[in-house]
């Protein structure tokens, strides 16, 4: 076959998917009359030229015949193609009469965490200066904002990993907490690999075995939401068998006096009842990780997704602080971020909090730099709005009544999924922008073309904080525009074309840096002609000589004190969980399986990643599924008091018993995040995705 290759072309890029941002190459083939097209790894500090296999094949959805390729406007129910033109103008005359009509609120932007950094920026620019709302949020609200919130709160600065991945294999005792990074980042594997291969002792807290789980010398399967709890318990064993440094919480924390008065008040029976985790296992965990002289926690969804996760995450940091392993070779801690751009989208003020540099919009002083940065008075940056699922809340009170929504399927992939459909529903104007009609561009009235990560140039954060710069490689079909171009047309038309007068991605990126300098992201020192020459920098880099920055806090924390915050955390959530009861008998917890990606917009579109998983499935224990009459491979029907879905069911030995598993890349009929409730974390507002009370039946 590879004789017959006339031509070949390599062009570079980054995989669209998850936040390893793995460097690849797109191939194009000429074999005699035909094309073919594949991906291939390119070497890298972070994937090291590694590739799962959603990247290899990330170029069929790219050049999926389905792509939408012209702005769609909705006629009776129809979508008809129209121009570029048409399409702004519908956009001016909707918003204008919805801002005249119902404040200037009514508008709102819904963002993401798939666009790059350039985009991520525009968008909280555009939401604040073009459209003068408060509304904009993204739906890494949903994925990170728990680890973020706890950071920040602990640390006084949030990026994914304190320490660059180089230092992982070195590490002597690792405890990955709610994290399945087998199946959700594969090419971040092998430094954990290489880590036991070097005799890190590792522990895998998870209700489910995993193939991550496999990995672990210890595993610690914990009940469904109960990650507080078990923090506690490690806690409880490392202070009261003295493994605390003590040094390290005297000089450089606060709040360790009212903590160890906290774990003296439960026992590690309590615990262990309450978290379902034997005494001698919770026991084993703290000592090891107590006793080793490098470690380093790993958190992701399952500790996050939490209506605790926020202060679930901060326990975990508190077993940092208090066993001294912040700051230095081999101690650190990583919250494994989900989207691609999960790290940059959170930093550039597309959250409803937040404005560029990971500034605060309520900070007066923030305000006053930002304002001067984009040319117009502070008075005029709108205040705080609310988060991901409370704007939908709003649009149901009437008081939100158009919105933008950008690369993203909230109707999918938000908790109580049908409340948000109907609220989608219930808007007078939605605009959507996407590459194909997913299940929540049906909904809308006009729907815009973007371009993917093939075509799209600009900067992406990866898991690490490592800023890396994507290449465009091949042309936008039809009359796609790339995000950042949209959102700059429809300044125009709005009559704010002033401040949106980019004609690139690194023209955006250079204000950006700007925007950024003297925050807590602070990427003033990175330009594309560094990324290009130097490949990724990790933020912070505050001056074009810095050479970023590999390891956080060796001398302080980012607080004003230069301190670390430690916090007490209850065993039992101010915000009560989904609890069992006799009509809701089990747990239901979601993820992800590894050829798909969030909602699956874009993996379903490919043959190669639809052919290994094409419909869910529900994985329950056998002994669970023969007391419900459930067969393998059989229907299910399950049911929470929001909703119900039908599923095929897939016995496992592996999970609780109290348990079933439903992961989340499908919609309609199979959406699980039908059967969320729509309780929010009080500090982050993240819902509680991975603890239902559900019901299950067979199908007959
Ligand atoms: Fe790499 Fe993640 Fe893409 Fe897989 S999905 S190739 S691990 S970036």
């Amino acid at each position: 076959q590879q004789k017959q290759v006339q031509s070949e072309k390599l062009y570079d890029t980054q995989c669209p998917y998850c936040s390893m941002q793995c460097k690849m190459q797109f191939v194009e083939q000429t074999i005699v009359t035909r094309k073919k097209y594949m991906t291939i790894g390119k070497d890298n500090p972070t994937s090291q030229g590694r590739l799962c296999i959603k990247g290899m094949n990330a170029h069929q959805h790219a050049l999926h015949h389905e792509r939408i390729k012209y702005p769609l406007l909705k006629v009776n129910g129809e979508f008809t193609r129209i121009s570029w033109e048409e399409a702004l103008n519908h956009i001016k005359e909707n918003f204008t009469k919805i801002q005249s009509e119902d404040g200037m609120n009514a508008l709102s932007v819904y963002g993401s965490a798939s666009i790059t950094n350039e985009e991520a920026y525009l968008l909280g620019k555009f939401a604040r200066v073009a459209l003068k709302t408060k509304y904009i949020d993204y739906n890494g609200r949903l994925c990170m904002s728990a680890a973020a919130s706890a950071a920040s709160q602990t640390f006084g600065m949030d990026r994914g990993l304190t320490n660059s991945l180089s230092e992982i294999p070195s590490v002597q005792c690792i405890i990955l907490a709610g994290t399945n990074i087998a199946e959700c980042q594969p090419t971040i594997m092998p430094y954990f690999e290489k880590a036991k291969e070097n005799g890190a002792f590792i522990i895998a807290i998870d209700p489910r075995e995993t193939a991550t789980t496999k990995i672990a010398d210890l595993h610690l399967k914990v009940k469904p939401g109960k990650d507080a709890a078990l923090a506690n318990g490690l806690l409880k064993v490392i202070i009261d068998e003295n493994y605390v440094d003590e040094t390290f919480v005297q000089e450089r924390a606060k709040g360790f006096t009212e903590v160890k008065e906290h774990v003296s008040s439960f026992t590690l029976e309590e615990i262990s009842e309450w978290t379902g985790v034997p005494v001698a296992d919770i026991r084993k965990a703290a000592t090891m990780f107590g006793k080793k002289e490098t470690g380093m926690i790993f958190t992701a969804r399952g500790v996050e997704q939490q209506t605790d996760g926020s202060i679930a995450v901060r326990n975990f940091l508190n077993i940092l602080i208090a066993t001294g392993k912040l700051g230095k070779w081999g101690c650190g801690y990583g919250a494994i971020t989900g989207q691609s751009n999960g790290q940059g989208a959170r930093e550039h003020g597309q959250k409803a909090d937040q404005l560029p540099g990971y500034r605060s919009i309520e900070n007066e002083e923030h305000r006053a730099y930002i304002a001067s940065v984009w040319g117009i008075d502070q008075d005029e940056i709108p205040r705080k709005g609310v988060s991901a699922y409370e704007m939908m809340e709003k649009i149901h009170d009437g008081e939100i009544t158009g919105m933008f929504l950008m690369c993203s399927n909230p109707i999918v992939s938000n908790p109580n999924a049908n409340f948000v459909k109907k609220a989608l529903n219930k808007l007078k104007f939605l605009v959507v922008v996407d590459m194909f009609i997913s299940e929540t561009a049906r909904l809308a009235d006009l729907i815009l073309p973007t371009s993917s990560y093939l075509e799209d140039e600009g900067t992406m954060t990866n898991v690490e904080g490592r800023v890396t710069l994507r290449e465009a490689s091949w042309p936008t079909p039809g009359e796609v525009k790339h995000d950042w171009q949209i959102i700059c047309e429809i300044a125009r038309v709005l009559g704010k074309g002033e401040y949106f007068s980019f004609s690139s991605a690194e023209e955006v990126f250079n204000e950006l840096r700007v925007a950024s300098r003297g925050g807590i992201a602070d990427y003033y020192g990175i330009t594309y002609e560094r990324l290009r020459k130097e490949g990724g920098l990790l933020w912070p880099c505050p001056t074009l000589n810095h050479k970023g920055t590999d390891r956080l806090f060796e001398q302080s924390f980012a607080h004003s004190d230069g301190l670390a915050s430690m916090v007490t955390v209850p065993n039992r959530p101010e915000v009560p969980k989904e609890q069992l009861s006799e009509e809701f008998p089990l747990y239901l917890t979601t993820g992800r399986v590894m050829s798909h990606y969030l909602t699956g917009v874009q993996t379903r579109k490919s043959s190669s990643l639809s052919a290994r998983n094409f419909e869910s499935y529900m994985e329950i224990h056998p002994n669970t599924a023969r007391k419900y009459d459930i067969q393998d491979q059989s229907l299910v029907k399950i049911e929470s008091k929001q909703g119900s879905i039908i599923v095929r069911s897939k016995w496992s030995e592996t999970i609780r018993p109290d348990t079933v598993f439903v992961p989340f890349h499908w919609a309609d009929s199979q959406n699980v995040n039908c059967l969320v409730s729509e309780k929010l974390d009080p500090t982050c507002r993240m819902p509680g995705f991975k603890v239902s009370a559900v019901k299950i039946a067979p199908v007959v």
